[in-house]
């Protein structure tokens, strides 16, 4: 991911700081299967919900107090 601004507002800051940006796969129902199959199987239904990035969590974890945050909000400006 290039091109992510390195600032984000920061709830506990109270102001801008430098974050780091996780992504974190949203669970699903083939989790639980840690066969050979179900991999496949959890790669072929990312793929058919639209990739990885549909599947994805975005956090951002605040550099200067560790706060992370859910942020999946998309494209939007400040
Ligand atoms: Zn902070």
């Amino acid at each position: 991911m290039t091109g992510y601004p390195a600032t984000h507002h920061c709830n506990k800051c109270k102001e801008q700081t430098p974050h780091r940006e996780i992504l974190v796969r949203k669970p699903s129902e083939y989790d639980g299967d840690t066969s050979l199959l179900g991999r496949v199987k959890l790669f072929v239904s990312s793929v058919i919900n639209g990739g990885y990035y549909y599947n994805m969590n975005r956090y951002v974890t605040c550099n200067v107090c560790g706060t992370k945050e859910l942020d999946n909000k998309g494209n939007e400006f400040e």
